[in-house]
């Protein structure tokens, strides 16, 4: 007798069940929160309004060991806490994720605190019909909002204080992403070259000093949730193939993301010290951004969807000497606007490179942004 099974369920199955193998400890029965060393996990991320019984019992077929969900001020503590019951009642652990530097409010309401294109204009290619800044005026990236400005830092706070306020009791940690610079930072369009402020262009805001504003952040936020995790979220600066045509040899490939800014080695330093400073003395984990299509890193130089995240590892683990053990790191993979096959293909991936959780978005984490032209203040900065 044939039964007819549909083929996203085969492909839930040889996932949950190559993460129970991959997992080298076997099942795994306690809790993600557990000091010690704790067997690999899945996750699944998403939005904290939009969690029933029936998709949590859902996840849990599908082998996720923990819910992830994304804060936003629009969430009632009465929706929180029954998201939280339905989590609770399919034996899943409970992460919260706020989403920092992405912030519509406070880009609107403070349109200087927003992160600034760079002095390259390779980002244009992308918006051939944004106008050039005149003297008194910055282009910036709509909605980013980073911490690496003083003022920004302080509403940041605020805002996950007031989201702290309506948690329900009982979860287990709480991650932060978008803890580094805006998209396109140096101006040469790439989304994932974060590591600068105002580069070569006037300031609209006082800026934090040094390169440690998200250790800063992730700590003065620990003094908050004392007795839950702390997980940071970093994103990975441009690579290599990102490099212009003529930086690269015959054989190398490319994808241009870079335009005609060869900032990678430069990026790559930079990336190196705040990833020291984030992660030097830290104890617990650090998730890392690989959203293979979201960062068009889905190409199949690559080796196809999710291969991406073998390079991340690479590209994390030589920019110090003494590099996160994997165990450490938590990989955020993309399971939104791609199709379930894409998704395992990701998930699987992930789990074959060793790291502590594989955190499957079922939510977008947008990382794009538009250029917005912002009136310089009179005067000097405050
Ligand atoms: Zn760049
Ligand atoms: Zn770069």
């Amino acid at each position: 007798m044939m039964l007819a099974v549909p083929p996203q369920f085969v492909v839930s199955l040889l996932v949950a069940v190559s993460a129970l193998l991959i997992g080298n400890h076997g099942l795994w029965a306690g809790r993600p929160g557990e000091n010690g060393p704790r067997p690999q996990f899945s996750a699944v991320i998403a939005d904290a309004g939009d969690v029933t019984e029936a998709k949590a019992a859902q996840w849990k077929i599908e082998g996720f060991r923990a819910a992830v969900l994304i804060l936003e001020d629009r969430h009632s503590a009465t929706v929180l806490a029954s998201a939280a019951k339905a989590l609770a009642d399919n034996s899943l652990a409970l992460y919260f994720w706020v989403e920092v530097a992405r912030d519509p409010e406070l880009a609107r309401s403070h349109p200087d605190l927003m992160a600034s294109l760079g002095m390259h204009d390779d980002w244009r290619r992308h918006f051939p019909k944004f106008p050039q800044a005149g003297p008194n005026e910055v282009v910036k990236a709509w909605p980013w909002v980073p911490i690496c400005y003083r003022d920004a830092f302080a509403a940041h706070k605020d805002r996950i204080k007031r989201l702290l306020a309506r948690l329900p009791a009982g979860y287990t940690g709480l991650l932060l992403n978008d803890l580094q610079g805006g998209p396109a930072s140096c101006g040469c369009g790439n989304l994932q070259c974060r590591w600068a402020v105002d580069y070569g262009v006037p300031a609209t805001a006082a800026r934090q000093p040094g390169s440690d504003a998200a250790a800063r952040f992730v700590a003065d936020i620990g003094k908050l949730t004392a007795g839950k995790e702390l997980i940071p979220v970093w994103t990975t600066e441009c690579e290599h193939e990102d490099l212009p045509r003529a930086r690269l040899t015959a054989k190398d490939w490319a994808t241009g993301y870079c335009g005609g800014v060869p900032c990678f080695e430069t990026c790559r330093k930079r990336f190196g010290e705040q990833w020291q400073a984030m992660t030097g003395d830290r104890q617990g984990p650090v998730g890392l951004l690989v959203l293979s299509r979201e960062f068009h890193r889905d190409r199949k130089e690559y080796g196809g969807p999710g291969a991406w995240v073998k390079q991340v590892l690479d590209y994390i683990e030589k920019q110090t000497l003494r590099p996160l053990p994997r165990q450490k790191v938590w990989l955020v993979v993309q399971g939104y606007e791609v199709s379930r096959e894409e998704e395992a293909a990701a998930r699987q991936h992930a789990l074959e490179t060793g790291a502590g959780a594989v955190l499957v978005a079922r939510r977008r984490l947008d990382q794009s942004y538009e250029p917005r032209m912002v009136k310089r203040p009179v005067g000097p900065i405050p």
